[in-house]
């Protein structure tokens, strides 16, 4: 293992990766600095997000850097606006015991002006979001004439985002002389075909899979059923009570409703997604760096850039539709030496995709259990519990109340007192799990775990003849209890009445709210039936229940 100065970089530089903490340099640093410093080939490294490929790219570029002219000398292309400035802020730091350095990040939707005054005043690096650098090329304010370096970083990353056009016309406005270095976490297609057209007999280079991220994580999945889904990621978030992760979804839409139903249900959440403005985003971005949130619930591409090192959680809500950006995804925990872990809720049918990924990233997922309303109920009076224990108490502040306090609470013994606190902070969580089923489901066959002893069965005076389909019984009933979280058994529709069961620890509550309920101005009959005999003649299939929510 080389030291940073082994890799040949100067005195200052080791000064400021001293100051940072960087004590060795990460795999790709010690691969990619010295082909940067001793050769003018191209570069193609295969390197994930969270290996340290920042610095793989920058401080070599850095260190070679010449004072004598004012045109930039690098641009380092990224996806996003924030992973542009993070860049460029992570150069800054690199650059702290050097004189003159200029780093700008140019990205869409803040002032262009203001960036071209920064350039025309020099700049020696420009980290720019393929959009942006266009803009300012087309405008003759950007000239890249006289780069000596190139970078496209997270190249997979841009090209999914639709950024191809864009790259070939920023990589047509550089001089052939230059270096250039591909930092990529796949190589799909795309990107291969980038490689080709653009780079000169590449050295090809690996952090393999010792990338300083991937140790780290541990990756877990949970079965569940589709309706389950919302429910189960509750209760993960309800057992890790000082959870701080990103809940990863695949459309706007789903990542809009997932994040809503967490803030209506009491969780310190937000959404981030591509129809949030630049404002917006930002101050959701904020609120989550400074863990005022602690559910960030995102898709793939609004979440890019977001550098946050002490994530303990990444929650894939869905699986993505590529098979790569579960590496992106959970490449955002298990950062700067933490353990991260990162969970997939998945149903049945998802499993063969959970087992792509495990080929694409050579390790396995363990299966976890969804823990049962007693488990998390018990973890959380205890967090609670240490949480109490531990408080830091602001004497000077509430030693005035204290006398009145004291004196409201005379009556209550020692243990009364507590059994009070733990009620009121509790009672919710007691009686939102008070019935929870498990919501666990067997690997193999994706069917309710509880057993035909478990449900009751009723009668309703609803049939065909109503134009009524086990789908709209589903419905009536999910809307009627108002919860999407009881399992429903079987359903029989025949022509006049239909027969409908539902877990047992509901009967009551089944009867009370079906009373008095009319349908097209006709009065309904929920009534409790017997169950037939012998299950083999029982016709009803087994439906599964749709969730209002998807
Ligand atoms: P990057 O892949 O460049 O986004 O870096 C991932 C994280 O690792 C960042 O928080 C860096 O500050 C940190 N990092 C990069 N290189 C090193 C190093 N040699 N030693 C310790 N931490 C590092």
């Amino acid at each position: 293992m080389s030291s940073f100065k082994d890799l040949g970089l100067s005195q200052d530089i080791i000064k400021a990766l001293n100051k940072l903490g960087y004590e060795k340099p990460t795999p790709i640093q010690e691969k990619a600095i010295p082909q940067i410093f001793n050769s003018k080939k191209d570069l193609k490294a295969f390197a994930q997000t969270g290996t340290g490929k920042t610095a793989a790219f920058s401080l070599p570029i850095l260190d070679q850097l010449d004072f004598k002219t004012k045109d930039p000398q690098a641009i380092i292309l990224s996806p996003t606006r924030e992973l542009a400035i993070q860049i460029a802020k992570n150069i800054n730091e690199f650059a702290e015991s050097m004189d003159h350095v200029n780093v700008l990040a140019v990205y869409g939707g803040s002032n262009i002006e203001d960036q071209i005054k920064r350039l025309r005043k020099g700049v020696q690096i420009v980290v720019g979001t393929p959009g942006r650098t266009v803009d300012l090329i087309k405008r003759k304010r950007l000239n890249l004439q006289n780069i000596k370096w190139l970078v496209l970083d997270e190249a997979d990353e841009m090209l999914n985002m639709g950024f191809k056009e864009e790259i070939d016309k920023i990589l047509e406005a550089t001089p052939d002389s230059k270096q250039t270095l591909l930092f990529s976490a796949t190589f799909p297609r795309e990107v291969e075909a980038i490689a080709k057209h653009y780079m000169n007999q590449p050295v090809e280079i690996s952090a393999g899979k010792k990338n300083i991220g991937a140790e780290n994580v541990s990756h877990e999945y949970y079965m569940v059923s589709d309706r389950n889904r919302y429910a189960s990621l509750k209760r993960i978030a309800d057992i890790n009570p000082d959870i701080y992760g990103i809940v990863f979804c695949r459309t706007r839409r789903e990542t809009k409703d997932v994040a809503t139903n967490l803030i209506t249900d009491g969780y310190n959440a937000d959404a981030l997604h591509g129809d949030l403005s630049q404002a917006q985003r930002d101050i959701v971005m904020q609120k989550f760096r400074s863990k005022h949130l602690q559910i960030l619930v995102a898709t793939d591409v609004a979440a890019r850039g977001l550098d946050v090192t002490d994530l303990t959680h990444i929650i894939n809500y869905k699986l993505p539709d590529q098979i790569e950006s579960y590496t992106h995804r959970s490449g955002r925990t298990g950062r700067a030496g933490k353990k991260g872990i990162s969970i997939a809720i998945i149903t049945n049918k998802e499993k063969r995709t959970l087992q792509s990924i495990e080929r694409n990233i050579n390790k396995k997922f363990e299966q976890k259990k969804i823990p049962s309303g007693k488990a998390i109920c018990e973890k959380q009076l205890y967090s609670l519990i240490d949480k109490v224990h531990d408080i830091e108490i602001n004497e000077k502040e509430i030693n005035d109340f204290l006398p009145d306090v004291y004196k409201k609470l005379e009556d209550f013994d020692r243990e009364e007192l507590i059994k009070r606190f733990v009620s009121l902070e509790f009672n919710q969580f007691l009686s939102y799990y008070e019935n929870a089923n498990d919501l666990n489901v067997d690997d193999s066959r994706q069917r309710s775990r509880l057993s035909d002893d478990s449900f009751t069965r009723f009668y309703i005076n609803l049939g065909k003849i109503d134009k009524v389909n086990a789908a709209h019984l589903i419905g009536l009933i999910n809307e009627k209890l108002g919860k999407n979280n009881i399992e429903i058994g079987k359903i029989e529709l025949l022509n006049n009445f239909s027969f409908f069961e539902i877990d047992k620890n509901y009967t009551d509550e089944t009867l009370e709210t079906f009373k008095n309920f009319k349908h097209k101005g006709r009065k309904i009959f929920v009534e409790i039936a017997e169950k037939p005999k012998s299950r083999s003649k029982f016709k009803g299939k087994r439906k599964k229940r749709r969730s209002k929510r998807y």
